[in-house]
């Protein structure tokens, strides 16, 4: 694979286990506590290890990254800790480790989330056969949220359309939006693109997937065609720019992280 094919969830050699076994934590296991929106690392900003704890506490098994394991907790003492906001898990280095952290954090998200039962507020318990929080009382079962969202990348000949949130994230982006009760990928595609810039497309194509773990989302990347006329009316709740860039025009991203920047230098590099 090119270097610059690459996103967060392209740890090899390492290799993502998620399958869910209950079991103990072994020495070098990892031990992520999130307080507000920090993970509390060690004070030389090195991830918590099993071994380095001292108490008895309460964990919660998240999945393993080769023979390392990752637990979550509540119980440290938080002000023993350095913390690092959650905005800059992706850019730990090496990548299995931003991955792992992101991953640890959508799970903590959800175990907080789902605390209580949302149809009578009881105590959840969680399962010891599969990733799920089960009431005692009513017998609600809730997985992880994993949300359908698409990417698309409008081309129109050698140029394709960026976007630039009107708010937040100040980087070029893609179209991008959550698919809708009712609809199909193809569909969502088409009215989150005439919806965010007013524009027709055709010739929509498949391009790769991403689990999106700030968003608890699994995002889909497309690439489409313009079909049309090319005037773009922005929706400007949303985005403040959409400008079309040729392929020697588009900026150079190395970001090796999310599938927005990955279609845009498959665009540029890879004939896409
Ligand atoms: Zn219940």
């Amino acid at each position: 694979m090119p270097f610059y094919l690459t996103m967060i969830q392209d740890i090899y050699p390492k290799k993502f286990k998620n399958e869910y076994i209950v079991q103990k934590p072994k020495d070098n296991d990892f031990i992520i506590q999130f307080d507000n929106n920090c993970i509390l690392l060690n004070k030389d900003n090195s991830f918590v290890k099993y071994h380095q704890i001292k108490e008895d506490i309460n964990l919660y098994y998240c999945f393993s990254i080769d023979n390392d394991s990752v637990f979550l907790t509540t119980d440290l003492n938080s002000s023993l800790y350095c913390r690092l906001n959650v905005k800059e898990l992706r850019y730990i280095t090496p990548k299995w480790l931003a991955f792992l952290s992101v991953g640890a954090y959508q799970l903590n998200k959800w175990l907080i989330d789902n605390k209580y039962c949302g149809r009578c507020a009881t105590l959840m318990n969680s399962s010891s056969e599969e990733r799920a929080q089960i009431c005692p009382n009513c017998n609600n079962v809730v997985y992880p949220k994993i949300s359908p969202a698409i990417i698309v990348l409008i081309k129109d000949n050698d140029r394709i359309l960026l976007t630039k949130y009107a708010h937040g994230f100040g980087r070029y982006a893609l179209v991008a939006g959550f698919c809708e009760i009712g609809e199909t990928l193809e569909d969502t595609i088409k009215r989150e693109i005439f919806e965010e810039v007013g524009l027709k497309v055709k010739n929509i194509k498949y391009y790769k997937s991403q689990p999106w773990s700030f968003s608890e989302s699994l995002l889909s990347g497309f690439v489409c065609d313009l079909d049309g006329d090319d005037k773009v009316i922005l929706d400007t709740k949303e985005l403040k720019e959409a400008t079309w860039f040729t392929r020697d025009e588009l900026p150079d991203t190395y970001d090796d992280i999310s599938l927005t920047q990955e279609l845009m230098r498959a665009f540029k590099y890879n004939n896409l």
